[in-house]
């Protein structure tokens, strides 16, 4: 059988296949911390599930428009606003099977074959993946350690623009680092995204997984309206990873030709689940809240002992559930140079998994520092300390 070209190019989420191999440790009859994956092992909201189990009942349970229902479009505009400083309304707004399918979207209403794209790298493995298959070139930008937390280079990211860069993907809050931006280096993004003519994907997806400080949006910057698509998803802060709902906000010529690709691709998203996003906007936040002070409790005690491991230097980002630490005296110090071999031994030797620097892109020529993540969204605490005791032991063998 010859499958076709274009799947040379497609690349995959490499974090599922240390799932399925600490799934296989777990058969054979091992213990397994599971820090690899970016799921959530906690209870989406029961106001929200009831409210979804009602549209049910009450019939919402055939096709509903392509663009999604008007009353959650017109809710998520109000709801952007507020947070946003934007002037969105509901024909700004295309309903998605998850956050997701914003990606492969906005790359398909706005990138010719031979344009360039800037991804992040370290960065969601599917940015690069979406660029190549639709026949771009993806340009990876980086980030470095900084004095508190992981940082961009604006300089370095403007220097890779050409004359054929059409866009920009932006996860601030970001996975894996937990990298944000602050307003003045926003403000400098916005402004350089005018000057080249970019349209930035404003990958949100930890936006409302924020344990201190304030989320701010490059749509919210001047002009940026016309040149953001931002990427909703309810999955992570309603814990609706499995639901797979979210959107598509942006100016209504994108809109528009995403939501003709939602006729293509899926017709319209799941249309009950919708109801129960209305629920998760209007109604008790309660169950929000405790998966902020949930996950927060969780980083707080895993960040404090990874810092106690020799040879392990980790920041402790305001937002995200990932940590992002540095273990470059670690593999040292376990005469141990390939991410592979690291990874499989610490999981063999503790059952600690994890998901290492090369499951979010090909490393950048000339790194020298080695890096692995950690997730804290599908672990409880006393596992986190359990499995931490055990790489601290391991570490110091
Ligand atoms: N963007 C980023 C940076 C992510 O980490 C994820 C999921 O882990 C997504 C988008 C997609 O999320 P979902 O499709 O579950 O809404």
């Amino acid at each position: 059988m010859q499958l076709a070209e274009r799947l040379k190019r497609l690349g995959t989420e490499t974090a599922f296949a240390v799932s399925a191999e600490a799934a296989k440790h777990v058969a054979a009859g091992h213990k397994v911390y599971p820090f690899h994956l970016g799921d959530m092992n906690i209870r989406t909201p029961r106001n929200i599930i009831e409210a979804t189990y009602k549209a049910m009942l009450d019939g919402k349970t055939g096709y509903c428009p392509n663009y999604g229902i008007p009353a959650l479009r017109e809710l998520l505009a109000e709801d952007i606003n507020k947070t946003h400083n934007t002037r969105y309304t509901m024909s700004h707004v295309a309903i998605q099977p998850g956050g997701k399918p914003s990606i492969g979207k906005f790359v398909q209403v706005l990138m010719n074959p031979g344009d360039e794209a800037l991804y992040p790298n370290p960065g969601y493995p599917i940015y690069e993946s979406q660029i190549q298959y639709h026949g771009g070139v993806a340009v990876p930008y980086t980030y470095h350690e900084g004095a508190e937390n992981f940082e961009m280079d604006l300089k370095a990211i403007e220097a890779k623009i050409t004359p054929r860069t059409k866009l920009l993907v932006l996860n601030d809050l970001q996975n894996p680092t937990g990298a944000e931006a602050d307003p003045a280096q926003l403000a400098a993004i916005a402004e350089m995204a005018k000057r080249h003519n970019l349209f930035v994907l404003c990958d949100e997806a930890y936006f409302d997984i924020r344990y201190a400080g304030t989320s701010v949006s490059l749509a919210s910057f001047k002009g940026m309206q016309e040149r953001c698509v931002i990427l909703y998803t309810f999955s992570k802060k309603y814990a609706m990873t499995g639901w797979r709902l979210g959107a598509s906000i942006g100016p209504q010529d994108i809109i528009d030709a995403v939501a003709k690709l939602n006729v293509n691709d899926e017709s319209c998203s799941n249309h009950f689940i919708q109801y129960g996003a209305i629920e998760a906007l209007t109604g008790d936040q309660s169950g929000h809240a405790d998966i902020l002070r949930i996950l927060k409790e969780r980083r707080d005690i895993a960040a404090a002992i990874l810092n106690t491991i020799p040879g392990v230097r980790c920041y402790r980002p305001n937002a995200t559930f990932y940590l992002f630490p540095n273990v470059t005296g670690l593999m040292k110090a376990k005469k141990i140079s390939d991410y592979e071999t690291f990874r499989k031994a610490a999981l063999h030797d503790t059952g600690v998994s994890f998901c290492t620097r090369r499951h979010f892109g090909t490393p950048i020529a000339g790194e020298t520092e080695a890096y692995i993540r950690f997730a804290y969204s599908g672990i409880n605490v006393d596992q986190i300390e359990e499995g931490l005791a055990k790489l601290k032991t391991w570490a110091q063998a």
